[in-house]
């Protein structure tokens, strides 16, 4: 197998065995201005989906099925974002945001997560078909950014003292995304039911202090290896451990046999309400917005 790159697009495992603590440490470039060519956001809305993309690459690399699927998913009411989805399937990576721009024109250039979500929540989906289970928490979109709501949904529904750091930055029109997870789970291995949890152990204070003093600068820093920004956090540790890396990539899902499947299960009065003036039915994929053309008569 030839060896991952640790510098952009790849997220890699990590273990600090004699603190109990494991984690994950991610870097996108190309991947996200994949994701966003497309769609011609403001940058505050691009900085938004690089980073939640980046928390997405995060959390979908704890799934231990290759088959099973993380979709992250914002809720809101009265926000300037109305929706916002994210998904990870075997390190591909895709997602999009609905925003009302004339909004966000009036606030500053950082909007608060506030600002942007309105009364919002943060629904995080972990669904493993292979072994049937499907498991959703939901949090409130509260704090600086989507790290500290990722953050809370630990210590709320997983009740896992958690570190999340996300960042994102655009250099010369390309952008370079970021992101820290460190959990404690002194209980065992990860995905193991813990019996009861300790969140004053003594131990994660002091890895939460040194993974928490990571800087936006190095988490974006695109020549700065994932490996060595671990060592340069934990190099006082016993033992640090990096465990498998994963390349991310953006992909779609979308398949135009599939578009036409559903539009075939349309009744035809409401089919001959979608062509257009071209004679076509034009159905657009909204995470990579490509347009897919359907002859009408191919459906009957
Ligand atoms: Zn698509």
């Amino acid at each position: 197998m030839p060896a991952v790159q640790l510098n952009s697009d790849v997220v890699l495992g990590v273990a600090i065995p004699s603190r109990n603590a494991r984690g994950r440490i991610a870097r996108l470039g190309e991947v996200v201005d994949q994701v966003l060519a497309n769609h011609g956001y403001p940058p505050e809305i691009e900085k938004l989906l690089a980073e939640a993309l980046t928390l997405t690459a995060l959390l979908g690399s704890l799934l231990k099925e290759p088959q099973g699927q993380l979709t992250l998913q914002a809720q809101t009411k009265g926000g300037i974002v109305d929706l916002m989805v994210c998904d990870y399937l075997g390190g591909a990576l895709r997602g999009y945001v609905r925003h009302d721009p004339e909004r966000l024109a009036g606030v500053g250039a950082e909007p608060t997560l506030k600002q942007l979500f309105g009364e919002g929540y943060l629904a995080i989906t972990f669904d493993q078909p292979v072994a049937n289970e499907r498991y959703q928490g939901i949090v409130p979109l509260e704090g600086k950014n989507l790290g500290d709501a990722a953050q809370s949904y630990f210590a709320q529904s997983e009740q896992i003292p958690s570190l999340v750091r996300l960042a994102a930055e655009k250099n010369d029109g390309h952008w370079v995304a970021g992101g820290l997870l460190l959990q404690h789970l002194p209980e065992g291995e990860e995905g193991r039911e813990r019996l009861h949890t300790r969140l004053d152990h003594p131990d994660w204070p002091h890895i939460a202090i040194l993974g928490g003093s990571v800087k936006a600068g190095e988490l974006t820093d695109a020549d700065l290896p994932l490996d060595d920004l671990i060592w340069r956090l934990f190099h006082e540790e016993e033992e640090v451990r990096t465990l498998d890396a994963a390349a991310l990539t953006r992909g779609c899902r979308c398949d135009p046999d599939y578009v036409r499947s559903v539009i075939a299960r349309f009744p035809a009065d409401e089919r001959e309400a979608m062509v257009g003036d071209d004679g076509m039915i034009r159905v657009d994929c909204a995470f990579c917005s490509s347009s897919f053309a359907i002859q009408p008569n191919e459906l009957t």
